[in-house]
């Protein structure tokens, strides 16, 4: 697994806020971001991911330099709140992508994909389009994506925010599953105290563009 650290990161958008990120993150850690509406915790991704740029500072993904790097040579993985799949791609081409972008999959390519689809119990809908599946089974197949991808860091924006109550509880299952196996260090957005008192041992809180708490997750919740 590896670490990763925001150094001296200020970023701002056109006739936007300020922002401004100090952080390092454990290998292997899960963190939980919160904060109000507005308060940077889609950028913070964004930089990390590389679809965004910093004015200044470092990010760096098991002590190496990835700042100037495009998003897929970082070692990170990203999963939204939804529309994590290509709408006219099947399941299984969606995970496939994780491999090849071209879709050319050696047969250790195709071996890797079928078992990321049996792991997140997507069994029999392979051939499925996205359309074809509920919420969670979407947001399952992007983690098969993720699970052929095989960075060291996983980054989930809101991925539990469309879904009910019981999906919730499969997915943050499957995400605890996937951090024991593969040892990825994660970063998730959440608004739900609860699903960070399920998932993650560090906070990070945020506001009005900055990092103004970070601790582990029982104490800072429990101080409120
Ligand atoms: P979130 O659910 O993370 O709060 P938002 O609703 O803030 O998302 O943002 C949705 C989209 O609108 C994003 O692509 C974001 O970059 C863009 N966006 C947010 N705020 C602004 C703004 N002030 N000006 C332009 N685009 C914005
Ligand atoms: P959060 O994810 O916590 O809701 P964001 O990272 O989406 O916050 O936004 C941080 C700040 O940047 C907000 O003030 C938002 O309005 C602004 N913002 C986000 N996206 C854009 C954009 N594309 N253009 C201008 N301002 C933006």
């Amino acid at each position: 697994s590896a670490g990763l650290a925001l150094e001296k990161i200020s970023f701002a958008y056109p006739n936007g806020p300020q922002l401004a990120f100090d952080l390092k993150v454990e290998a292997g850690d899960i963190v939980s971001v919160m904060g109000p509406s507005g308060s940077g915790k889609s950028t913070l991704l964004n930089l990390v991911a590389g679809f965004e740029q910093p004015l200044s500072g470092k990010i760096l993904v098991d002590g190496k330099d990835v700042t100037g790097l495009p998003p897929h040579q970082r070692g990170v993985s990203m999963i939204f709140q939804e529309n994590n799949l290509f709408p006219h791609l099947t399941v299984e081409q969606n995970v496939g992508l994780g491999r090849s972008p071209s879709l050319k999959l050696s047969p250790k390519d195709r071996k890797a994909v079928a078992s990321a689809i049996e792991r997140t119990g997507l069994r029999g809908k392979a051939d499925r389009l996205p359309s074809a599946l509920s919420g969670g089974e979407r947001q399952r197949a992007a983690l098969a994506r993720v699970l052929v991808q095989q960075n060291p860091i996983l980054m989930l924006d809101e991925p539990l925010a469309s879904l009910g109550p019981a999906l919730k509880d499969e997915m943050l299952d499957l995400i605890k599953e996937l951090h024991q196996s593969q040892g990825m260090t994660i970063l998730m957005v959440t608004h739900d105290p609860q699903d960070a008192l399920r998932l993650a041992r560090t906070l990070v809180f945020l506001e009005k563009g900055h990092i103004v708490a970070t601790g582990t997750t029982q104490e800072l919740l429990r101080e409120g």
